[in-house]
């Protein structure tokens, strides 16, 4: 029977790419979302994945939304802890809720995801958890102190949990990715673009389906002796 996969973030940008090859490998996915309505229609009618709307910053919106995945596909195998967001600014110019807003996607996102699930995963003897974290939680980003921070955090849970699941059949991983061509990347001026560009050793963006293809892998049978691990997929940005 084929297992179930839930993609936060899951119908736009590298999300959706997991999403989809997660459905080729066999999966039956899972997409959630946030607020965007029109991509997330426009997303299952072209893929047939459903998709689910509510926030990963809400503990009890995901307690609900992920009752509902289960009841249409059942038990939750594998969680793509993906969805995240940007509220950048120099550190001086921060405000708290920019810093609040993104601890509470991208950090506390990972807790109200995973806490639900981990139950679960346990009883059944199997799991797979991928979290998305990025080059810029292993380096550092000047006016990204608290995108850095949330960043950082997923690899610290990402290490802690991996030793809490290992004896219940349950993995852990990250993924750092470097600079990805996504709607968001497009969308910056070219020089901007080339400017970014030059300081990636392949000398160019990743693509979303670059990502994709190590989330299959790391929540695939043939990783069942990773846990704890973070993949770097950065085009040679940055070397931890
Ligand atoms: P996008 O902005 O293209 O897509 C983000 C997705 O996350 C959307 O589906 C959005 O939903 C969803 N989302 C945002 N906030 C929430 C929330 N509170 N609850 C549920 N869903 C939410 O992002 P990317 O594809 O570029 O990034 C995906 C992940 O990869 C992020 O964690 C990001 O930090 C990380 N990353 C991206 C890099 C890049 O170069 N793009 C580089 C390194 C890491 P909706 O469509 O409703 O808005």
């Amino acid at each position: 029977m084929s297992k179930v996969a839930l993609v936060t973030g899951g119908t736009r940008g590298i999300g959706a790419a997991i999403s989809l090859a997660l459905q080729a490998a066999g999966y039956k996915v899972a997409a959630n979302y946030a607020g965007n309505d029109d991509a997330a229609a426009k997303f299952t009618e072209e893929t047939g994945i459903p998709a689910y709307k509510w926030s990963v910053a809400d503990y009890d919106a995901c307690a609900e939304g992920i009752a509902r995945v289960e009841a249409d596909l059942g038990p939750v195998d594998v969680l793509v802890n993906n969805a995240g967001i940007t509220r950048d600014s120099m550190f001086h110019k921060m405000t708290r809720q920019m810093w609040q807003e993104v601890m509470d996607t991208n950090l506390s996102g990972l807790f109200n995801m995973t806490h639900p699930l981990w139950p679960g995963m346990r009883e059944r003897k199997f799991g797979r958890v991928v979290n998305i974290s990025s080059i810029n939680g292993q380096k550092g980003q000047a006016g990204q102190a608290n995108y850095s921070a949330a960043k950082a955090g997923d690899l610290g849970f990402t290490k802690a949990l991996a030793q809490e699941g290992a004896r219940a059949g349950i993995t852990v991983n990250a993924i750092c990715p470097g600079y990805i061509g996504t709607e968001m990347v497009m969308a910056v001026p070219e020089k901007v673009r080339e400017s970014i560009i030059a300081q990636i050793p392949v000398g160019r963006l990743g693509a979303p389906e670059e990502i994709a293809r190590c989330v299959v892998f790391l929540a695939g049978d043939d990783a069942g002796f990773i846990t704890g691990a973070t993949i770097t997929a950065n085009g040679g940005q940055y070397f931890v």
